[in-house]
């Protein structure tokens, strides 16, 4: 049995970055830390850290020193009566959420509708609408189109397709007279999905690794799927079968960005117990 894991799979800059502020901030201090929500959705990560000291808070408590905002970041009336709290706050979202933040609030200045893509519910969105000014919008995708402004401008949430984006485009253009477009789609996701999917062209099933309430994760399950080669979606070694494996050549692996590099080893070791003699790990693909 021969095991391909993908390249971009597992811990993207942001999550890395994310991470490594919040074991660093256990480590250097003996004051209260925790962070608002886990910080990122994965629960052994979560898990890990909540060992080293990290505490995560459903809701602000005055019961901590150190706060720190996790990857997907927070709204901005958050944002604000936080900086005026008791305790200490620091700011780990993602470098490229803060910019899609930064060009809600432009366009806004600028006087353009906004209209997000994105999922409204997802947190990232809920911190971006916040930037937005009180005639935005969100949208799924292109068929969920409301009426809009004459002046619309666009930002999208960081894990979306090209394709949704490319498809929302289409259709604005042929109703508003004029369109600004921040494509704040994050390039680590768009090479997942990239790498994702021409992995599925060679291989016997696919496992695709992460948290079940990681929405990036769970694209990688749907591209898996709709390609027709048989995925599971595992969050640990635990959730393997060894039947899976039965008259499998060619396993594939990818993780969605919040799964740690320690997590994917671990499920190439006991696939490798479960193909014994006959299987080669091809390391990752470049
Ligand atoms: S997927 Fe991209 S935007 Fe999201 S946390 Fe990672 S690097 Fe940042």
């Amino acid at each position: 049995m021969e095991i391909y894991i993908a390249k971009g799979a597992g811990f993207c800059f942001g999550v890395k970055r994310a991470v490594n502020i919040a074991f660093k901030t256990a480590e250097e201090s003996v004051k209260r830390v925790a962070t608002l929500g886990p910080i990122i959705h994965n629960p052994q990560v979560v898990e890990k850290l909540r060992k080293a000291g990290v505490k995560p808070l459903d809701r602000i408590s005055e019961d901590v020193d150190i706060l720190i905002v996790r990857t997907h970041g927070i709204t901005a009336e958050l944002y604000e009566s936080l900086r005026e709290a008791k305790f200490q706050l620091i700011d780990a979202t993602c470098p490229f959420v803060k910019k899609a933040q930064q060009y809600a609030k432009l366009l806004r200045e600028e006087g353009y509708q906004v209209l997000i893509l994105g999922d409204k519910d997802h947190p990232e969105v809920k911190g971006i609408l916040s930037y937005a000014g009180e005639n935005a919008v969100v949208v799924r995708d292109a068929d969920d189109m409301p009426m809009l402004d004459s002046r619309v401008g666009i930002v999208v949430q960081t894990t979306q397709p090209v394709e949704a984006l490319k498809r929302l485009l289409d259709k604005v253009v042929q109703t508003v007279k004029e369109v600004k477009v921040y494509n704040t789609i994050c390039n680590s996701t768009a090479l997942r999905l990239k790498e994702t999917e021409e992995m599925t062209r060679k291989v016997d099933i696919m496992l695709v690794v992460g948290g079940k309430n990681s929405a990036n994760t769970k694209q990688l399950v749907t591209l898996c799927n709709e390609s027709k080669v048989r995925t599971y979606h595992v969050e640990t070694a635990d959730d393997l079968s060894a039947e899976w494996f039965d008259g499998v050549e060619k396993v594939g692996i990818t993780a969605g960005a919040s799964t740690p590099d320690w997590i994917i080893s671990d499920i190439v070791r006991k696939i490798e117990a479960i193909g014994a003699l006959a299987c080669t790990s091809k390391g990752r693909e470049s």
